[in-house]
């Protein structure tokens, strides 16, 4: 029974550090224009390219990577946005959420 036991609780601990480093090594996806939540705010993964008719908020220079909601550093390829948990945009994207940054 204690042997059961320990052989559990090792087994668990490995299971979590694979999980761990699995999470590291892995890249997080990158949003895809066609995700319905990025078409529906009008992400463009090259803001240059972001429908300037129907998003007339839009000017030039403005680009995830220098967005209140995005969380990688300034002048990132790609990071994290707050409005797509789990997967990251392009830092010269854009979409219709955008914020300046303070
Ligand atoms: S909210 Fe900001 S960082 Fe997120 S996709 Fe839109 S412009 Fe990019």
């Amino acid at each position: 029974m204690k042997n059961s036991r320990r052989q559990f609780m090792i087994l668990s601990a490995a299971g979590a550090c694979t999980l761990a480093l699995n999470g590291k090594v892995q890249a997080q996806a990158m949003v895809a224009e066609t995700d319905p939540q990025a078409a529906a705010l009008g992400y463009k993964a090259n803001a240059t390219t972001v429908d300037k008719a129907k998003y007339a908020k839009y000017a030039a220079g403005q680009e995830c990577d220098n967005c209140a909601l995005f969380q990688g550093k300034a002048g990132a390829a790609a990071g994290g946005c707050a409005l797509f948990a789990g997967k990251q945009v392009a830092g010269k994207g854009w979409c219709s959420a955008y914020a300046k940054k303070a």
